[in-house]
């Protein structure tokens, strides 16, 4: 293995790149030389060099450029790519490079308990300028922001090929998305949810998985023996502490990860939709807390929160006060649904 050189020459670039340093034995960054990053902001680095087995990939979050190490080099820096090009001949490593592998194929160890390949081929949303199309449209839905770093922004669709690669290829359009991950609880991505950030998309949500591995949001940072939530939206989620969501209306597909007297049941407020109501009236049979919305109009807690300017404290009352189980959830049942 020569990929000791390449570390060696990363190294003998840190003097040439602005904002260079070393985040992890395989990951270093530093501010892009090939877009200037930024013309505005000198202190932004979002070029990365990244240890992907036994190669070196180079890659830019602000312009997107992505090449091999070798080739960046070849490019940007042909003198020290020729004494590159011999040590490494020298050392018997003659074979081509390439570029962004299936991180499944990959041996790197990955320190963080989250997916470092993931932050680098998508951008978290904390991390994104104060323009970025996704941010701002998190903004206009009042997201929490403690909660954007479990989002992020991808600057075209097709990158998910890069991550889940037996979607490679597969992805024909190329649209900016807000990127939702789904964990499992030993904190691996096991699926994403691409949303559309342009209201006329003809697909508003779009969902890839990594294999059949059910995905429920939130099970990376849950805890099922706390006071706890489940909801339908991901992005509802984020409004509740310590709080699911089942990404379809049938939210006891999660019941196993919950401690029944813990949580709290809130479907969507669609009392003429016959399937909500069929899966509210089998939560309550089965004799789940489930808050039943009064009279409002909104749909969803996302709705209701921007509407009605509700605090997190506020909230949490008015959900408190509209929980039923048992016989008073049935008759409060009878009256809310419209089916
Ligand atoms: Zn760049």
């Amino acid at each position: 293995m020569s990929l000791y050189i390449d570390i060696q020459y990363i190294n003998e670039l840190s003097l040439l790149l602005r904002n260079f340093k070393k985040r992890s034995s395989n990951l270093w960054n530093c501010s892009c030389p090939i877009c200037g990053d930024s013309s505005k902001n000198k202190s932004k680095t979002r070029f990365y060099f990244l240890i992907r087995g036994n190669n070196v990939n180079t890659y830019c979050h602000n312009c997107n450029y992505s090449a091999s190490f070798p080739y960046f080099l070849k490019s940007m820096y042909p003198a020290i790519h020729t004494k590159y090009n011999l040590e490494k001949w020298k050392a018997g490593a003659t074979k081509r490079y390439h570029h962004i592998e299936d991180p499944s194929k990959s041996n790197t160890s990955i320190s963080s308990t989250k997916d470092i390949t993931f932050d680098i081929i998508f951008q978290r949303l904390d991390r994104t300028s104060l323009d970025n199309k996704a941010l701002m449209y998190c903004n206009s839905r009042g997201i929490p922001v403690e909660n954007h770093q479990r989002l992020y922004y991808c600057s075209d669709v097709k990158k998910i090929g890069k991550y889940f690669t037996k979607y490679d290829g597969t992805i024909l359009t190329s649209e900016e998305r807000l990127i939702i991950p789904f964990y499992n609880e030993n904190k691996e991505v096991i699926g994403i949810q691409a949303r559309a950030l342009d209201k006329d998309a003809k697909i508003r949500y779009l969902t890839f998985r990594k294999d059949d591995q059910e995905l429920i949001y939130g099970l990376d940072v849950f805890n099922k023996n706390n006071t706890s939530y489940v909801v339908e939206g991901p992005l509802d989620s984020l409004f509740l502490p310590n709080c699911l969501a089942a990404a379809t209306s049938n939210l006891l597909r999660v019941k196993d990860h919950v401690i029944k007297n813990f949580t709290t049941y809130i479907f969507d407020n669609q009392p003429r939709n016959k399937e909500v109501c069929n899966q509210m009236e089998k939560a309550v049979d089965e004799g789940c807390n489930v808050f039943f919305w009064n009279d409002v109009k909104e749909k969803d807690i996302n709705e209701y929160i921007t509407n009605n300017k509700v605090k997190k404290e506020d909230l949490l009352d008015f959900i408190g006060k509209n929980t039923y189980n048992g016989l008073l959830g049935k008759v409060r049942f009878n009256q809310w649904k419209r089916v």
